[in-house]
């Protein structure tokens, strides 16, 4: 069994709503379990940035599927919440990104894992840390304690638990 975490974000209403249904939609699939997920943190956006604010979450999973499968599998749960890829970075309904695959090393024109914008992610690297800190991420050689260590208090302080609404 294949051990994975899926960095989940949305920032258009009703933004917790989106990320619940993509939880519901991985665990529909016979060939993925949730293992973990962390608690939803709220963030302001990064890259462009007049948009509303994003609330993340990291997830576990155990899948039988190969890579290039459970990216196929989460590019149609963010088609069927009506995802639209009109500017880049800008708003969106449901972003999935598979964050880790095992230690595997994945670089080919669809995929990339270790996902390539981890490490700079205080928005992944905040919740990830929550579930888990000791996770190895191959390449970068070091933990996701070690990596959130190393980005700067001002990011960190940005990611905030989410309080609902
Ligand atoms: P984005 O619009 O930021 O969600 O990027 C989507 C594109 O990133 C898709 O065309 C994927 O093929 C590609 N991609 C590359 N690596 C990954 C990854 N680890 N997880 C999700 N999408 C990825």
């Amino acid at each position: 069994m294949n051990r994975v975490f899926i960095g989940v974000g949305s920032n258009i209403e009703p933004r917790n709503h989106y990320l619940e249904r993509a939880i519901h939609q991985l665990k529909q699939h016979e060939e993925i379990t949730v293992i973990a997920k962390s608690s939803i943190y709220e963030t302001a956006p990064v890259g462009f940035t007049e948009q509303e604010d994003f609330l993340n979450m990291v997830i576990e999973l155990e899948t039988a599927l190969k890579s290039i499968d459970l990216l196929r599998y989460c590019q149609q749960i963010e088609m069927e919440q009506g995802r639209k890829r009109t500017i880049k970075n800008g708003p969106r309904t449901l972003d999935l990104d598979i964050l880790l695959y095992n230690e595997d090393i994945v670089m080919s024109p669809q995929l990339t894992i270790p996902h390539p914008r981890l490490h700079e992610r205080a928005f992944v690297l905040v919740p990830f840390n929550e579930i888990a800190p000791d996770v190895f991420v191959p390449k970068l050689e070091r933990t996701i304690t070690q990596l959130l260590k190393e980005l700067s208090t001002t990011e960190v302080e940005q990611v905030v638990k989410w309080k609902g609404k």
